[in-house]
């Protein structure tokens, strides 16, 4: 390392492209990352209906070291370095498993309005936004919330479903008739948000559904 390199490196030290963190200056990405970072392949199923009605959704990440760390940071923390590396990470999944020639909109998983307040930006429309980009479909604000509900993971299995029901509103119906959409959330764990989200879309008349989230918990 030269001088200046040394000092730059003082002043300006470089992090990990995924979480932050403090690196060497000669690395790119930490440790931790390193190990968690390579793309994987999630698909699960949600069962928005009883029988076979089910919906996609497609992860590339589980949702643990650095990856987590990265999300966390994007969602508490207004970190964006890695929106682009998240959605070209689910496009590439997405395009592997549909055909999105067929999509009209991408839309995203709403928060409340005083979240949004506090927060002051929603993590997955930002999502949306970066795969709108890539994809070259537009994204639509489709999905309105409508009521608070408590924090998931502070409820059990069966208040989860509970805690969710009906807090979810279309905006404009006349918009959803007959069009298909990606739904994009940051990490899916029981699910549960997004059967909720889909429901309402296909009540609304919706075709076809791919979900998609950056991470799965498992
Ligand atoms: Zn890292």
């Amino acid at each position: 390392m030269s001088i200046k390199e040394f000092l730059i490196s003082c002043f300006f030290p470089k992090r990990c492209f995924l979480c932050n963190e403090v690196i060497e200056y000669d690395k790119h990405i930490c440790e931790n990352c390193a190990k968690t970072f390579s793309s994987v392949q999630i698909v699960r199923n949600i069962q928005y209906l009883n029988g076979e009605r089910v919906v996609k959704c497609i992860s590339p990440f589980l949702y643990k070291g650095g990856i987590r760390k990265a999300i966390l940071n994007l969602k508490f923390h207004n970190i964006r370095s890695n929106l682009k590396f998240f959605a070209s990470s689910i496009a590439e999944r997405i395009l592997e498993n549909s055909d999105v020639s067929d999509i009209d909109y991408i839309c995203f998983v709403p928060m409340s309005e005083r979240n949004f307040v506090n927060r002051g930006y929603n993590q997955s429309e930002l999502l949306a936004e970066a795969l709108s980009e890539i994809l070259k479909i537009p994204t639509k604000n489709i999905l309105t919330k409508i009521r608070e509900t408590s924090t998931q993971h502070e409820l059990n299995f069966n208040d989860r479903s509970k805690n969710l029901l009906g807090a979810f509103s279309v905006c404009e119906g006349e918009i959803v008739r007959g069009k298909n959409f990606i739904l994009c959330d940051d990490i899916i764990t029981t699910g549960n948000t997004l059967k909720e989200c889909v429901k309402e879309l296909k009540y609304n008349g919706a075709g076809e559904i791919v979900c998609c989230t950056i991470a799965s918990v498992s």
